[in-house]
Order: C-alpha cells, then sequence, then structure tokens
C-alpha cells in the first residue's frame, strides 16, 4: 500500500469517527481492527448495557402494571430469548459499521496493529506508513489482585452469560457495579454490591449517591460497604464464596462480576518502539490537541484515560480530523461540561460540577437550589422511587455551573439543560423559560 495520510488503530468510537471524517475530507485513510467493528461502545458496552436496561425498565413497569388497572400474569423471564435477540441486533450494527466504512473509502486492515516506529506500524507480516497514526485502541475491564478473582466474571463475561445467574455479587463502586447491579435485581436476581469504601459513584454529587444508594437498597440490593476482600473461594457446592480481611464472610453466589475500573489497551503496541509516553497507569499522555509526546502520533477516547465515554471518544476524534485534513487548524475537544448518564434505576442525569466541586473552586459565592419529590407516574403505584434535582449557581448572576437530576426521566433530560449550562445560562435565564407541564423536569426551571 503507497504511503497513507492517516493510519488509526482501533474500530471502536474514537477510531470510527476520526477514520470517517478524515476520509470525508479526502485523506488516504486505513484503520486496524482485529475484532467485530464498533469497539466496546456497540459489543460489550453502550448498547448491551442499554438494551439490558430496557429490559429491566419493562420488568419494573410490568411491576407497576396492575396498579394502573391491568390483570398480568408474569410468568417468568427469558433471559436467554433476550441474549439472542440483543446479540443478533449488534451484528446488524457491526455489519453497518462495515459498510460505512466502505462507503467512506476507508481501507480497512483486519489484525492487532503495533508500531516499528513513530509513524510505521505492522499489522502482522504487513508494514503500513502514514503521515499520521491515531492510536484509539479503547481499554478491558480490570480484575483485581485477589486470590481466587478467576472465579469472577467481567462486564465482558456479562454480556456472555447464557442463562440469569440467580444469586449475585458485584464488585466495584462505579458505573459500571451500580448499572449491571440494577439490571440483575430489576430482572429478579438477590444482588449483593460490595464497596471498598463506604459509598458508590464517588466522584459525582453527593445528592445523586446518596439517593441512588437509598433507591437500590429499597429496590433490594444488599449494599456492603467498606469490606476489604481478601479471598475469593469456589465451595464444594460450586457457589462461591468472598472472604474479607476481618473474617467477613459472603456466602452462596453463583455469579461474581468485578467492575472495579479499567484498564487501556497499549501494551501490545509496541509504543517502546516510538517516543509516545504513558502515565502511571498505561494511559497514553496526549496534551489538549490529542498529540501524544511522538511527532504525528495522536490517542483519542478510552486508552488517554479520561471521560470514558462514547461521545468523548468520537467528538475528540473527529475533532482530530477536522483539525490535521480540514483545515480547522484550532479544532479541539473542550473537556469541560461533559454531561453523563447512569442508567442505574433510577438514572442519573449530570452535567458540571457538583457541589463540592463548586465550593472548593468557588468558595462562598455559590447558592445550590434542590428538590426532592415523587414522580407522578408514581401517584398510582405501589413501588415508590425518587427524583431528586440540583442547580449550583455561581457568582451575583447565579450562573449554572452545574445540573444533577436522579429520577425516572433524568436520562433523557440532562441532555438539553447541559446545551443551556455549555452556553453560560443563569439562573434568571432558567426561571424565565416557561414549565412544561406536568413533567419532572418543568422542576428544574421552577426551582425557589
Ligand atoms: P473502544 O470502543 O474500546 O475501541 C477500541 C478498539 O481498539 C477495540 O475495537 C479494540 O479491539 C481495538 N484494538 C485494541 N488494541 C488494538 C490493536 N493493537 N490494534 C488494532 N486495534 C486494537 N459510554 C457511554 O458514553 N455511555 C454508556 O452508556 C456507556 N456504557 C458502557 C457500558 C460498559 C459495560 C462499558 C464497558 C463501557 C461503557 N461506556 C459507555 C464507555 C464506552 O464504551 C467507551 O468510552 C468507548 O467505547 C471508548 O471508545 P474508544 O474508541 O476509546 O475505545
Ligand atoms: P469506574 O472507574 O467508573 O469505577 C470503578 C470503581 O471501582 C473505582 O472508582 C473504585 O471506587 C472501585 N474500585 C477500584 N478498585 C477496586 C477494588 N479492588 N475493589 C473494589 N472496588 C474497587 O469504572 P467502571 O468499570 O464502572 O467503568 C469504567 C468507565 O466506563 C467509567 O468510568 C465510565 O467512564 C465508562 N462507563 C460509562 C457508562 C455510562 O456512560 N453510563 C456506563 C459504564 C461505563 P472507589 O475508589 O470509590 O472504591
Amino acid at each position: 500500500m503507497d504511503k497513507l495520510d492517516y493510519l488509526v488503530i482501533g474500530g471502536g468510537s474514537g477510531g470510527l469517527a476520526s477514520a470517517r471524517r478524515a476520509a470525508a475530507h479526502g485523506a488516504k485513510t486505513a484503520l486496524v481492527e482485529p475484532k467485530a467493528l464498533g469497539g466496546t461502545c456497540v459489543n460489550v458496552g453502550c448498547v448491551p448495557k442499554k438494551v439490558m436496561w430496557n429490559a429491566a425498565s419493562v420488568a419494573e413497569a410490568l411491576h407497576d402494571a396492575k396498579d394502573y388497572g391491568f390483570s398480568i400474569t408474569r410468568e417468568g423471564f427469558d433471559w436467554g430469548h433476550v441474549k439472542r435477540a440483543r446479540d443478533a441486533y449488534i451484528e446488524r450494527l457491526n455489519g453497518i459499521y462495515a459498510r460505512n466504512l466502505e462507503v467512506d473509502e476507508v481501507t480497512r486492515i483486519e489484525g492487532y496493529a503495533r508500531f516499528v516506529g513513530d509513524r510505521a506500524v505492522m499489522v502482522g507480516d504487513r508494514r503500513f506508513e502514514a503521515e499520521h497514526v491515531l492510536i484509539a485502541t479503547g481499554g478491558r475491564p480490570k480484575v483485581p489482585n485477589v486470590v481466587g478473582a478467576e472465579h469472577g466474571i467481567t462486564s465482558d463475561g456479562f454480556f456472555e452469560l447464557e442463562t440469569q445467574p440467580k444469586h449475585v455479587v458485584v464488585v466495584g463502586a462505579g458505573y459500571i457495579a451500580v448499572e449491571l447491579a440494577g439490571v440483575f435485581c430489576a430482572l429478579g436476581s438477590e444482588v449483593t454490591l460490595l464497596l471498598r469504601r463506604e459509598q458508590f459513584l464517588r466522584t459525582f454529587d453527593a445528592m445523586l449517591r446518596e439517593t441512588l444508594m437509598e433507591e437500590m437498597a429499597k429496590a433490594g440490593v444488599n449494599i456492603m460497604p467498606c469490606v476489604d476482600l481478601e479471598e475469593v473461594i469456589r465451595e464444594e457446592d460450586g457457589t462461591l464464596c468472598l472472604a474479607g480481611r476481618d473474617k467477613q464472610r459472603f456466602t452462596g453466589f453463583d455469579c461474581l462480576l468485578w467492575a472495579v475500573g479499567r484498564e487501556p489497551n497499549t501494551d501490545r503496541l509496541d509504543l517502546e518502539s516510538t517516543r509516545v509516553t504513558l502515565d502511571s497507569q498505561g494511559n497514553v499522555v496526549v496534551d489538549d490537541m490529542q498529540q501524544t509526546t511522538a511527532d504525528g502520533v495522536y490517542a483519542v477516547g478510552d486508552v488517554t484515560g479520561k471521560w470514558q465515554l462514547t461521545p468523548v471518544a468520537i467528538a475528540a476524534g473527529r475533532r482530530l480530523a477536522d483539525r490535521l485534513f480540514g483545515g480547522q487548524a484550532d479544532a479541539k475537544l473542550d473537556y469541560e461540561n461533559i454531561p453523563s448518564v447512569v442508567f442505574s434505576h433510577p438514572p442519573i442525569g449530570t452535567v458540571g460540577l457538583t457541589e463540592g466541586e463548586a465550593h472548593e473552586r468557588f468558595g462562598q459565592s455559590v447558592k445550590v437550589y434542590s428538590t426532592r419529590f415523587t414522580n407522578m407516574y408514581h401517584a398510582l403505584t405501589s413501588r415508590r422511587t425518587a427524583t431528586a434535582m440540583k442547580l449550583v449557581t455561581v457568582g451575583p448572576k447565579e450562573k449554572v455551573v452545574g445540573v444533577h437530576v436522579i429520577g425516572i426521566g433524568a436520562d433523557e433530560m440532562i441532555q438539553g439543560f447541559a446545551v443551556a449550562v455549555r452556553m453560560g445560562a443563569t439562573k434568571a435565564d432558567f426561571d424565565r423559560t416557561v414549565a412544561i407541564h406536568p413533567t419532572a423536569s418543568e422542576e428544574l426551571v421552577t426551582l425557589r
């Protein structure tokens, strides 16, 4: 192959987006990917996770249906059916991604890439050289260094489960722990969630994590804080026992799921043959233009270790291609005010500074507005979930620097409010906006 303008390593969210944008600008582009296209998000992340969250939401609606006058007999839940339908959906998506690359004239190279110089890469025994090389190799789930850890699965294994486990223990305290614990619980598994500290979602606004802890406990998740795990033991009856250093034992599980974070896919890249620098966690070090420490080599997405979200990888990848090939010299992703949703039960939507962060940064000038109520959906249901909302404002103009919501609909609510925050809206702008009634979101424009 002649020398390329752009060689993209990794066919996930960031790599695909960047390669397609570069090709649209006329760059001669190739993309290296050893597995099905779409990366983590499509194959073992956002997409299959959202299908399972939807299934869990259907289970909740079925539970509530009788309160709305329906005669419903629930005859069980076929996990295998959902898995097969989900896998088929993902296969269709893989095909769409492959066709998109063809249409956009991005050459696909199958295999693992490894560097043999800053802008030279081998895939198998084929050598490729390019003017610009992008590392978009994402990450993989971490497994903690605990005796017997091999008895557990990770989120990747969750998506391979053919049948629903009955007694699940989830270890971890981030997005994946609360999301998958919530799915298992809503679908009828008994769930224990082991935290090594007192709380989960530590970096989130306190109102969100405290409300979610209450809601998950109310839904039946057995949350065990401050567990210093020492060992996982497979008992003679095949069940798993988790033993803490203080002799605490948690027994009788048919599934252990590790959700303790992710690590970057940098180890197979032979980066020693380049001037690319890694941080202490193995993440590729980049500046705010996604430039690594090697000329002509860039990185976006999870492999850089910050804001591990699909739209972030996509946006960073597209901006980079716009800068390199689209004549937009200043194009770069602004990492401030990135909105995010935790698909918990109920869901969380959040953007901007937490109350704690705002106080640290702006001190006395922070003013917070919050509310807590029960969504009208529950007026007729015996099952109740809380809704809680918070606006964090700063300065005499009360510029809104944080919007935090937990409750039914928070997942679909936050995107629009993120636009307002990005535009620098003030509390007065929120107040001037006419409410939409009857909704939960109207509370955000009527806070006192
Ligand atoms: P990836 O999508 O991981 O793609 C990297 C690709 O590089 C992979 O296809 C891999 O095979 C390939 N690769 C690796 N090494 C090499 C090599 N040497 N040569 C060539 N190719 C290589 N984000 C959200 O925004 N919303 C969500 O709801 C959400 N849910 C998630 C749920 C789960 C369970 C998980 C695990 C993640 C979730 N995420 C979510 C995060 C999201 O999936 C990632 O942030 C996103 O996929 C990162 O994109 P990426 O391009 O950086 O990497
Ligand atoms: P996270 O980084 O979100 O959370 C992992 C947490 O697990 C840590 O913060 C830590 O919490 C805890 N932990 C770490 N090591 C241990 C250990 N040995 N024992 C017990 N607990 C431990 O990682 P996830 O794996 O949940 O998700 C990875 C990333 O993927 C997320 O950060 C997010 O960016 C993305 N993602 C996004 C989703 C979305 O947008 N909805 C959904 C799923 C994933 P502590 O230090 O408090 O103990």
